[in-house]
């Protein structure tokens, strides 16, 4: 609601400077990552952390995304580790240039730097686009499929919500036990999610302690080959993090069940490096209504987009600001300000 009113505002030039944005910034709800807990989690890490920031290209990044790769580069960066920039960008059809360059924009505006990983929007789309890589995730498909762990389904998005009594996109099963030909076109694989006996997947966090999760009921028979041919999110995620020799993740409390699935099929492949990585899942940035928010769907004037920030005159001190009061501390003018104090 306020939301709308403020892009309302925008039109007629009442967003114009940043001291309105900050009134508006400040007065969304935080969910508080703790300094002191930030400090514990780094006391009980013994080794280098070796992490990435891990962007799509979907959307302009939000001040959470921001917030998350802050919090990641100082994990990094206190413990002598190295951070790579990935970008996930396997799903192509949500994919823009511009989105591409606004990921590079907002490192370079947070002045994040990283270690491993494209240097620039070019140098990405030359050599580190996903879609060149597509031999090695189908190699682990292919694992998966020898295993019977994956089963193929024919169903489309209409007939899943269809046979949902909330009409919700939650797939049932439905071809679980159906046998089809390996050759027909436009099928998916699903994962087999009651593939072990034991439906629970135990989530070692930083955060929150240890804590289970039941993946056959948070994400029952998740895809990890599209009707496409492309490789899912999960499944890339996966391949390249343990590629990457990451052994620490940040990620937003959202992508819970997403560190579930790629769990379960770490332990399928057996990629012990991940099953015995570290997980860090922050606490998430709401809106006036307490909803998560979420990458702004192509408008650059959502207000929580840093490039809207940028462009009404939001500084980087100021977002510093930001991120200083969401971990609880006093305001600080640079990150080694930050890193010194922690
Ligand atoms: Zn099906």
């Amino acid at each position: 609601m306020f939301i709308n009113v403020a892009r309302e505002d925008t039109s007629n030039g009442y967003f114009k400077n940043y001291f309105t944005i900050a009134r508006v910034l400040t007065s969304d709800l935080y969910s508080k990552m703790n300094y002191s807990k930030i400090k514990s989690i780094l006391n009980s890490i013994q080794n280098p952390i070796h992490s990435r920031i891990a962007p799509t290209p979907s959307g302009f990044l939000h001040k959470g995304n921001a917030f998350s790769f802050l919090l990641t580069w100082i994990l990094v960066r206190k413990t002598g580790g190295t951070l790579t920039l990935r970008i996930d960008d396997i799903d192509k059809n949500r994919k823009r240039p511009d989105y591409l360059q606004d990921i590079f924009d907002t490192l370079h505006f947070l002045e994040i730097d990283w270690d491993k990983g494209a240097k620039n929007p070019n140098d990405f789309e030359r050599y580190y686009s996903q879609h060149y890589f597509l031999k090695k995730y189908q190699k682990e498909i292919e694992i998966l499929k020898d295993k019977n762990a994956v089963f193929e389904c024919l169903c489309s998005r209409s007939e899943i919500q269809n046979r949902n009594s909330q009409n919700q996109n939650i797939y049932d099963g439905f071809c679980l036990n159906n046998f089809l030909m390996d050759n027909q076109k436009q099928t998916a694989f699903r994962m087999n999610t009651s593939y072990f006996e034991n439906q629970t997947i135990l989530i070692n966090d930083c955060n929150q302690g240890n804590f289970e999760i039941n993946l056959a009921q948070k994400m029952p028979y998740f895809i990890v080959q599209k009707k496409d041919k492309l490789p899912s999110y999960q499944l890339v995620s996966l391949i390249d993090d343990c590629q990457m020799n990451i052994n620490f993740i940040v990620r937003g409390k959202d992508l819970i069940s997403s560190t579930a699935a790629q769990l379960f099929l770490a332990k399928i492949l057996d990629k012990r490096a991940f099953l015995e990585s570290n997980f860090l899942h922050h606490n998430l940035i709401l809106d006036k209504e307490e909803n998560k928010i979420s990458k702004s769907a192509g408008n650059k004037y959502d207000f929580f987009s840093i490039k809207y920030f940028k462009e009404n005159g939001g500084t980087r001190e100021n977002f510093l600001k930001e991120f200083c009061n969401w971990i609880e501390i006093e305001p600080k003018q640079n990150l080694q300000q930050i890193l010194d104090i922690l």
